[in-house]
């Protein structure tokens, strides 16, 4: 399916000289939304998954679906003081300053299978803070998977050594 006619591209936005994928079309139409889910399913299935995390708040949108489906657990990975158990965090680089991403302590046990699900690759500091956490638990990061990649942002320079499925690049 070619799901690029249900991303809106919107110039400027958040700010000049950014060209925001925007998802929300793909959302609203059901059978494409589905069949891009299920492709991550499958993707999934392969690569004989455990659990699934994402990262607020697209990550969410993506992951949770791909985890009913299969009848796994979703592990929500959050920014600073949103979970409201004991946590571990992060420290990631944004472009202008810091931010703290968080997971509860519990969330995964050593050694399950992790797929890491988020609507969008651009630089990768966000599944490399990710993947920090579900490391630091001791899970197994079995693979990562988005619907859109840009790869002129080369985020995938910081996934050498996983497995990436990406279902649109630009
Ligand atoms: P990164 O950390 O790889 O630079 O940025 C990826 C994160 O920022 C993702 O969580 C994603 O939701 C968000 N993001 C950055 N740019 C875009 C965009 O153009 N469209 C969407 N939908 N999300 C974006």
């Amino acid at each position: 399916m070619d799901y690029k006619e249900h991303i809106a591209i919107v110039e400027d936005w958040p700010k000049e000289g950014v060209q925001f994928k925007d998802i929300t079309p793909l959302m609203d139409n059901g059978p494409a939304f589905k069949s891009a889910v299920d492709e991550i399913v499958e993707y999934a299935k392969k690569q004989d998954i455990d659990i699934v995390v994402g990262p607020e708040a697209r990550g969410f949108i993506v992951g949770c679906p791909v985890s009913y489906a299969l009848e796994i657990g979703f592990a929500p990975v959050r920014k600073e003081g949103k979970l409201p158990r004991e946590t571990i965090k992060v420290d990631y680089g944004l472009e202008y300053g810091k931010d703290v991403l968080t997971i509860h302590k519990d969330a995964i046990k050593p050694g399950q299978r992790v797929l890491i699900i988020d609507d969008l690759l651009a630089t990768g500091g966000t599944i490399e803070a990710t993947i920090n956490l579900v490391e630091q638990l001791g899970g197994e990061v079995a693979g990562c998977a988005f619907l859109i990649e840009l790869t002129y942002l080369n985020g995938r320079s910081k996934l050498e050594g996983h497995d990436v499925l990406t279902l649109m690049q630009y």
